[in-house]
């Protein structure tokens, strides 16, 4: 026995049909489950050149390997499509319950094809499918629509459903919307809530129960307890992230220092992402200004956004499926400016980033009503934040008025004008409509190009590559790209990959002047974080246990207990090398031209800043991400994988010949 029950169910709305679809067991030892089986099928049924807003595209959603097995982080689910933002491949992911609820009805993962010509949700409980009317939840913003769905369907399933679902922004078909599940987190990225509303799929609705397999769960279940009590002894005093700006502002200066994964696990147990706000306003990991630089007073911005701030105002933590951290929160935000709801999700790290200081905006309350107002819409906090940004910059350099843009003056730190213009794109009323579909094509349409902060046509996450230039490598050589969860210095740092990986350089003390380099060395670094986050997504594993490191959150461990294998950590390291190439093949075949992506000027330090811990900062990405692309066996001018490395990964056997 495995963990993986050797089932997806493939839905057809052109046609209102369901089948349950056998998959070979060599598939799931090549590629996993999650992102993994994605790309497995994704790749060998989107037709090349499909409308990503079309029948043809397919949208996917998969929970990892180790789900349901009582490995610790590994409730994330993924969804996948054809991305309407990049042309490319497109995912997102997200935790809750949702993952674990995909198994119980019996799936590895559910594809769904075709198109409904009225609004339909999927319904499953493992033992019927139905494509049902959804036309009474249209409209109903993501948290009001799984409210209603509970509230009809209770008392009519054996237990309550999970249900991932869109709000306004993708039934609009905006091109930043995600797809949310249990009342607003949200699988952000790559425009899949605009697949979803295309294809006008409001919701997915599972109410199985079925049991979970797992080759040994006693020697799972040790390994999380193992891990339990790793986690019990990181205590510390409470009130410590005050400090947390002050040490950002010093590891600007040092070299860069492996960390301990334990620290991440502490600061993510104690605060959240939002720990990481003040480190990168004072490191330079955080962009400031859409992406220009460090303003004078940046002491003081990191003490507005400090995370104490918001613990104070926590009312309860949350945890994702089969975790021990619970890095997410609620928050009582009754009573405070801006505020129009009662509690909200505790804002994670990029949403502060993103309408705080890279908007120069000192309001931390109006961040609460944007991080619900676009969590209930649907709408991608990083991508929003980018696009406004864009958008403030063009009217203050007289690239748009007052007549383009309804008569709003947008300038740096006006949080009004910022409140109004998302309520606008939210509402697709006006210019708010003409920019809703992220800053590339609103830069197509108003100009100002040069202030359009995209990668391959999405927004980047809120780290700046000129504080870490591996991140940079990622961002663009990541087949969706200009997402920041694929790798990074620091996190390479704390993972201890050369410890499972026969190949992976060990991390050692460095000056940052290192990791501006286009040597095989790094290009190794990068190639082996790439590789070991596919390993985790095929898991279903959380980006945080990764940070941990390998010899605390042992994945490798996990996953032989798990499906009864006996494999080492290059096995393994080799899966996530073929997930990696298996998404570039999908994008060449898909007529994506990874040659073409590019940094921003901007983002690339040209010209370099003058002050701020990122002076002087100018980065060789072009060369980095060529030297990326070789150490993958990829043509190290055009990015596409040779057919030796296809033989070699034995990606040929998985294709249908069609490599
Ligand atoms: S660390 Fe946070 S995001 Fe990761 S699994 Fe736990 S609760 Fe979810």
């Amino acid at each position: 026995m495995t963990s993986f029950l050797g089932k997806i169910l493939c839905v057809d709305l052109s046609a209102r049909s369901a089948a349950s679809v056998d998959v070979p067991p060599e598939v799931y030892e090549a590629v996993l489950a999650g992102k993994g089986l994605e790309a497995w099928y994704l790749y060998n049924h989107i037709p090349a050149g499909a409308d990503p807003l079309g029948p043809d595209n397919i949208l996917a959603f998969a929970a990892g390997a180790l789900c349901g097995t009582g490995a610790f982080l590994t409730g994330r689910w993924t969804v996948a499509c054809k991305s309407p933002l990049t042309g490319g491949w497109g995912d997102a992911n997200c935790g809750g319950l949702f993952a674990p609820a995909i198994k119980q009805c019996g799936y590895d993962a559910i594809f769904v094809s075709g198109a409904a010509e009225q609004p339909v949700y999927l319904f499953c409980d493992g033992k019927t499918v139905e494509i049902r009317d959804a036309s009474a939840y249209w409209g109903l913003d993501a948290t009001e629509a799984e409210r209603a769905l509970h509230r009809d369907l209770d008392g009519v399933c054996r237990k309550k459903p999970c249900v991932a679902c869109i709000g306004p922004s993708g039934e609009k078909l905006s091109l930043i919307s995600g797809i949310c599940n249990e009342g607003g987190r949200i699988a952000a990225r790559s425009g899949v809530g605009a697949v979803m509303g295309s294809k006008k799929l409001k919701a997915v609705v599972l109410a199985g129960s079925r049991p979970f397999p797992c080759a040994d769960p006693e020697k799972v279940k040790t390994l999380s307890k193992e891990l339990g009590q790793k986690l019990l002894k990181m205590t510390l005093p409470t009130g410590l992230g005050v400090f947390i700006g002050a040490g950002g502002a010093m590891m600007g200066h040092l070299p860069n220092i492996p960390l301990d994964g334990s620290m991440t696990a502490y600061m993510f147990r104690e605060w959240g992402t939002q720990a990481n706000t003040s480190l990168a306003i004072t490191s330079g990991d955080g962009p400031i200004k859409n992406w220009g630089g460090t303003p004078r007073d940046v002491r003081l911005m990191e003490a507005v956004y400090n995370p104490e701030h918001i613990n104070r105002i926590e009312t309860a933590k949350y945890h994702c499926y089969s975790c021990p951290l619970g890095c997410g929160g609620k928050l009582n935000i009754r009573g405070r400016k801006y505020v129009e709801f009662d509690e909200t999700h505790k804002p994670e790290y990029e949403t502060i980033e993103a309408f705080g200081p890279l908007l120069l905006n000192w309001s931390l309350d109006s961040i609460y009503q944007l991080n619900e107002l676009l969590n209930r819409a649907g709408m991608d906090t990083i991508s929003a934040g980018n696009t406004v940004a864009w958008a403030i910059e063009c009217y203050e350099n007289g690239i748009l008025t007052k007549e383009q843009t309804d008569g709003l003056a947008l300038t740096w730190g006006d949080t009004e004008a910022i409140l109004t213009l998302v309520k606008r794109m939210i509402a697709r009323e006006g210019f708010g409509d003409a920019i809703a579909d992220g800053v590339k094509r609103a830069s197509e349409r108003f100009g100002g190009k040069q202030y359009a902060m995209h990668i391959g046509g999405q927004e980047p996450g809120m780290h700046d590559a000129r504080n870490d230039p591996q991140l940079g490598v990622h961002f663009v050589a990541e087949p969706a790209p200009g997402k920041h969860t694929v790798g990074m210095s620091i996190e390479y740092g704390a993972m201890s990959l050369c410890d499972i990986c026969s190949w992976a350089p060990p991390a050692r003390i460095h000056p940052k002047s290192r990791d501006l380099e286009d040597t095989e060395e790094m290009a190794l670094i990068s190639k082996a974080n790439a590789c070991y986050t596919m390993l985790v997504d095929g898991a279903g594993g959380c980006y945080y246990g990764q940070m941990m490191g390998v010899h605390m959150w042992k994945l490798v461990d996990y996953l032989n207990a798990a499906e009864g294998w006996d494999h080492d950590g290059d096995w393994y390291t080799q899966i996530g090398e073929r997930i990696q190439t298996l998404r570039q093949l999908f994008n060449i075949k898909q007529g994506y031209d990874p040659a073409a992506v590019k940094l921003p000027d901007r983002m690339q330090g040209i010209p370099p800043l003058l002050s701020g811990p990122l002076k002087g900062v100018t980065l060789k990405n072009r060369e980095q991400v060529s030297a990326h692309w070789r150490a993958f066996g990829w043509d190290g001018k055009t990015g596409v994988p040779l057919p030796e490395t296809v033989r070699r990964l034995g990606i040929d056997r998985l294709t249908e010949g069609e490599t």
